[in-house]
């Protein structure tokens, strides 16, 4: 991928430009022309001379691309991206609908390794991580598939921007940090105003918590929200469902949020999984809100912190259940009285498998997973 223009800044499309002899600026071009139109060829950057575009050429770069496999509209407006890589492997991407937002849940790896035992990925083995152009990509081809999201969505009244994506969250298949420099290197692509000039503040690295990683991300010159995946107020809890708690304990967890919180100056968001009668009880919001009301000092008040409360979205396969509305709200109530800000995210998505934590469902690994079996509406129809 050394050669691959999509995967480079536009600090690293400058050297290349210096390199052949070449003015600088023209760099921009370069990264402008893939990045906000869209080409795949190196012969459509036409402000180019034919000369640079031929040596370009010559030279070995190249534009990569992702292949759309298939798109699935859920009747909530969500649609589901397939995309298969260069090497046949395969990943999926997330639109989602929600007022004013159009929010690009982006994949990062090929399966995942984090073994987290309510998420569909998880039963697809780690196959790879994806390059920064793999993850641009997902974006950018979204965006430029405009009209069948405009076609495909019930939800959207004013079709002519429908494929403007104001929002990405990398909550998509695989554990963004374990994919640390492709990852980071993704959002200063996708931040940078000469492309896609996607802000900070509306770029979130979800993680399900790589302590030594958040640290090191606060210490980047970029600062995207984070959020962190919870889903257990206590040690014992979460260690029975999410492995990564053994080798990280809660305290750890908070103590690098409260960090990563200090450094970037940017909103951190505890994501909490409700699954009925695993960590769903009064008792459960009881200790949580304890846990993050904890957390407090001068600059870490309370209401600093968020918690977004996910219903569970079952699989095929999965042996647990979602806790219902009734539940949801009630676990809401008490954090909101202990003054955290708590939001509830409702299943979108859930017919085409597209929800929170069900990418992969249905696949069997790289081999089997050489598509899916959802049972959604075909954009293309
Ligand atoms: S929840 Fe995230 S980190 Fe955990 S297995 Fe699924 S994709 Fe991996």
């Amino acid at each position: 991928m050394d050669k691959d223009l999509k995967e480079k800044t536009l600090d690293e499309l400058e050297q290349i430009v210096v390199g052949l002899g070449q003015k600088k600026y023209l760099a921009g071009y370069v990264f402008g022309f893939i990045h906000t139109k869209g080409i795949s060829e190196i012969s459509q950057i036409t402000p180019l001379s034919k000369t640079l575009r031929e040596q370009l050429a010559k030279d070995g770069y190249f534009i990569s691309q992702l292949k759309v496999i298939s798109k699935l509209a859920d009747p909530d407006g969500t649609v589901k991206y397939l995309f298969e890589l260069p090497d046949g492997n395969r990943i999926e991407t997330v639109l989602l609908f929600d007022d004013d937002r159009r929010t690009l849940c982006v994949s990062t790896q090929v399966g995942c390794a984090m073994n987290c035992a309510f998420c569909a990925t998880a039963k697809v083995r780690l196959q790879r991580n994806l390059t920064a152009a793999e993850i641009v990509d997902q974006v950018n081809t979204v965006v430029r598939d405009a009209s069948c999201v405009a076609r495909a969505n019930y939800a959207i009244r004013n079709t002519h921007d429908a494929g403007r994506i104001t929002n990405v969250v990398y909550m998509g298949m695989g554990e963004p940090l374990q994919n640390y420099d492709a990852v980071v290197k993704s959002v200063r692509i996708l931040n940078d105003p000469a492309g896609k000039n996607i802000g900070m503040r509306h770029i979130t690295i979800s993680t399900c918590g790589i302590v030594l990683a958040i640290k090191k991300l606060a210490d980047e010159d970029i600062h995207p929200r984070l959020a962190i995946s919870l889903n257990a107020p206590t040690d014992a809890l979460r260690a029975k469902f999410m492995p990564i708690n053994s080798k990280y304990s809660i305290a750890e967890l908070i103590e690098a949020a409260k960090f990563y919180r200090l450094k970037a100056k940017q909103r951190v968001t505890f994501e909490y999984v409700m699954i009925k009668g695993v960590n769903d009880t009064v008792l459960h919001a009881q200790v949580l809100a304890r846990l993050v009301r904890g957390t407090r000092c001068r600059v870490n008040p309370p209401h600093a912190w968020r918690i977004n409360l996910i219903e569970f979205n079952p699989y095929p396969g999965c042996e647990f259940v979602a806790s219902g509305r009734e539940r949801i709200e009630r676990f809401k109530e008490i954090l909101e009285e202990a003054g955290i800000k708590t939001t509830v995210r409702f299943k979108m998505g859930q017919s085409i498998n597209a929800a929170c934590g069900q990418l992969g469902a249905g696949w069997g690994g790289k081999d089997e997973g050489r598509g899916t079996r959802d049972e959604g509406r075909d954009c293309e129809k």
